[in-house]
């Protein structure tokens, strides 16, 4: 995909605040829509209050840190935090002891491990269940480096994958796609057209119904592709004949393994509802 930038909205995109923080004249923060720190060049200018900016920082970072910590590095996405250090750690267990082994990040094994999901539910018309969460894991080699990983890591028992984050959690990943869906579409001038879906699970106001809205394509094995990310808008009919817009997003898709994601935007007025002579 090809760096972009549209036009500035003035207005905070999630909640709707007119202003970046109460009170204040500064302007509204720039989106990225798919998150700088994965290398994402499409920018919505002015789009984000200060509270949503806190908010989508919360479920982004540890996804960048966690599943993407090691893959941005051997990657080069440049990184906006100087501290971040450019070689990588891994912690291994050896005779009851950890160790902390630092590396270089070519010397990691080329592998990213993500979370791949079921079809969002409500592309079946099934009904609105709480708390569950169908996801599998996908693993991706990335060219040109070593898949195997280094035989000492085997020596002493446990490994743990550089950073171990529980917070890199499906739950996070899931919003931050929500978040991606939800600022292509009001960049791309669409969401007007539809009764968007995915502000309560961005916003943390409802995180029970993620897998409703929010899946993939969990056995498909996609095609990789030339550019880092794939990412278009598409209408979908459910069984129940209703009708959504829906984001169809991959990240990293030029590494081999990885997944497909599928994001229910939002809900178009239904036929029936307009009056007809
Ligand atoms: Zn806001």
């Amino acid at each position: 995909m090809q760096a972009k930038k549209y036009p500035a909205v003035g207005k905070c995109i999630y909640c709707g605040a007119e202003e970046y923080a109460p009170g204040s004249t500064r302007r509204f923060g720039d989106e990225h829509i798919i998150p700088d720190g994965l290398g994402g060049r499409l920018i919505l200018p002015e789009a984000s209050c200060k509270k949503c900016e806190r908010i989508t920082n919360q479920f982004e970072t540890p996804i960048l840190k966690g599943i993407f910590h090691v893959v941005r590095k051997q990657l080069g996405i440049p990184s906006k935090k100087k501290r971040d250090p450019d070689k990588v750690t891994y912690v291994t267990e050896l005779n009851g002891k950890l160790q902390y082994v630092t590396v270089d990040p070519k010397d990691y094994p080329g592998i990213i491990f993500t979370y791949t999901f079921f079809r969002p539910r409500i592309l079946d018309g099934q009904p609105l269940l709480d708390d569950i969460i169908g996801c599998g894991m996908a693993g991706g080699g990335i060219e040109g480096l070593n898949w195997e990983l280094p035989p000492e890591w085997f020596q002493g028992g446990t490994i743990s994958l550089p950073p171990i984050r529980k917070d890199a959690s499906a739950l996070n990943l899931m919003r931050m796609l929500a978040k991606i869906a939800h600022s292509f579409a009001v960049a791309e001038g669409k969401i007007q057209s539809v009764r968007p879906l995915l502000l309560p699970l961005i916003l943390g106001d409802d995180l029970k119904h993620a897998w409703h809205y929010v899946g993939g394509t969990y056995e498909e094995k996609p095609p990789r592709t030339d550019e880092l990310f794939a990412m278009f808008l598409k209408d979908e009919v459910s069984p129940d004949g209703k009708r959504y817009l829906v984001a169809d997003i991959r990240l990293y898709s030029h590494i081999s393994g990885m997944p497909r994601y599928l994001v229910v935007i939002g809900e178009y007025p239904s036929d029936l509802l307009r009056c007809e002579p």
